[in-house]
């Protein structure tokens, strides 16, 4: 019996993170593009919002609390004024203060744990990730790269940069690599757009759709995980600092997930493999479940 690499035992798995938390009437679209895909295919993905807190206001606030609280999005820190560069430390109290300061800001304003940290600028080094980690459990970086859960700094978090694209084919063929590679795919995005110039930042508009609807019915055939950054990162934690107690009682097989890990923020399932079983089990941290 152990702990799947990815819930329900998917081949691989694949994360959106839009970063800035600012673009409004883009936002709205992608949203829109969500739910017809929820409806369409059953499959509801779960965006991460990665937000600056100076770029916030009311009417931003209110519209990511409604997606919040629907299931189409979760939130991590992208700084208070998208300004600082973690790979530069000439002042460690500056950085201290930009990571402490998000996180609190951000946790009063949802009323929920940030876990997660996107650096601002793309870049950040070791000395970074090392003020990083008083205040997060992970860090996405700008790197290119789509990672391997089991060998990876959750630090330095690969990603795939959306850019503008004429179709949706280099957006379809990364999920491809990502499921047959059996990697964590975690695709950048800042907005959707209908112009042409917005080659570097934005994904054109018409692509978000093909691509999400692919990735539903290959989440549909078990070939990939759909997960916001946050989910992934938790269950990182747990399958990698849990321990399974096993125990053959009257009843069955009495099954425990042990861990030190905080339960309020670990608070998402992990999947079982069972022996003899095609079906995978959930169990969440430090409960007791009997097969
Ligand atoms: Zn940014």
């Amino acid at each position: 019996m152990k702990i799947a690499t990815y819930y329900n035992n998917a081949k691989s798995a694949f994360s959106f993170v839009f970063d800035d938390g600012c673009y409004k009437e883009s936002t709205l679209d992608a949203y829109e593009n969500l739910k017809e895909v929820y409806e369409k295919t059953g499959v509801k993905i779960k965006i991460t919002s990665a937000q600056t807190v100076g770029f916030l206001h009311e009417g931003l606030i209110d519209m990511w609390k409604k997606l919040i609280s629907e299931g189409y999005a979760d939130i991590c820190g992208h700084s208070i004024d998208h300004c600082l560069c973690y790979n530069d430390v000439t002042d460690p109290t500056l950085l201290h203060k930009d990571a402490k300061e998000t996180k609190e800001k951000l946790e009063a304003i949802y009323n929920t744990p940030v876990i997660a940290y996107v650096t601002p600028g793309g870049g950040s080094n070791q000395a970074g990730w090392d003020i990083l980690k008083e205040y997060y459990y992970a860090n996405r970086n700008g790197n290119d790269r789509l990672n391997d859960t089991y060998n990876m700094n959750l630090y330095d978090i690969g990603t795939f940069t959306a850019r503008f694209a004429y179709d949706e084919k280099p957006y379809i063929e990364n999920i491809e690599k990502t499921i047959e590679d059996g990697g964590w795919c975690v695709q950048m995005n800042h907005w959707l757009s209908k112009k042409e110039q917005d080659t570097h930042h934005a994904q054109k508009y018409e692509t978000f759709l093909p691509e999400i609807m692919y990735l539903a019915e290959q989440v549909n055939k078990n070939n990939v995980w759909a997960c916001s950054l946050n989910e992934m990162v938790k269950y990182i934690y747990l399958r990698d600092n849990s321990t399974l107690v096993v125990n053959k009682t009257e009843k069955g097989t009495e099954i425990t997930l042990k861990t030190d890990l905080p339960t309020d923020i670990f608070n998402i399932p992990v999947s079982l493999i069972v022996e003899n079983s095609v079906e995978c089990v959930d169990i969440y941290a430090n409960e007791t479940i009997i097969i």
